[in-house]
């Protein structure tokens, strides 16, 4: 069965949830969202979920090994998946290395990058926004929203150039409505 899996990208605030949400719909696909993963360990105060804690406060990276094992269990566990949507993961290189085998022993290979690009100041105004009524400490303090875009701009933008040297990326316009950009998403999808 050829599999239509999307690696969602973008830095914090580029609206990759919004979309996901949409184009899991769209295409029947599985959403698998770190970050959502990681608030559900944190909530039920697992191992991984206090453990993951000390990082997410301060919009650092949880580490490599975490992530990665825990992709692993969800990917498995829809085995008849029409597809996956990677939102917030890859993260690093190191991720992107290790997704890369995962599905190569299921044959069943990354179709596209769709990198949702933003202005950071656009990107701010929407965090701060989401903070005020997600209950997301993350999305609160405005120190805490620059960390993590640095932490984007460093570590997590060259898995752009890890998705390009496959022939894989494809930049996607961020700015504008939430349908507008959906269709931008679908277009480059369908292309
Ligand atoms: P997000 O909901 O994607 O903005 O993620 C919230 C926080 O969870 C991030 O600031 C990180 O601390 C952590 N996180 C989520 N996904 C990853 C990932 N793939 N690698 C490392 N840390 C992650």
């Amino acid at each position: 069965m050829i599999m239509l899996n999307i690696v969602l990208f973008g830095p914090p605030g580029a609206g990759k949830g919004t979309q996901a949400e949409k184009l899991l719909k769209e295409y029947q696909l599985v959403h698998l969202s770190t970050g959502d993963i990681l608030r559900g360990e944190l909530k039920s105060e697992t191992k991984l979920g206090l453990e993951a804690k000390k990082f997410m406060e301060k919009g650092e990276l949880v580490p490599d090994s975490v992530v990665i094992g825990m992709i692993e269990g969800k990917i498995d566990n829809n085995a008849n998946a029409k597809g996956f949507i990677f939102d917030g993961f890859p993260r690093t290189t190191a991720q992107a290395e290790a997704l890369d085998e995962m599905l190569a022993k299921k044959g069943t290979p990354i179709t596209i990058m769709l990198a949702m690009e933003v202005e950071k100041d656009e990107l701010v105004k929407r965090l701060l926004l989401r903070g005020k009524d997600s209950g997301r400490a993350d999305d609160q303090d405005e120190s805490i929203i620059e960390n993590r875009i640095k932490v984007y701009d460093t570590e997590t933008s060259p898995v752009k150039d890890f998705y390009a040297a496959q022939g894989k990326y494809k930049g996607i316009h961020g700015m504008g409505s939430i349908d507008e950009i959906f269709d931008r998403l679908c277009e480059a999808i369908e292309k």
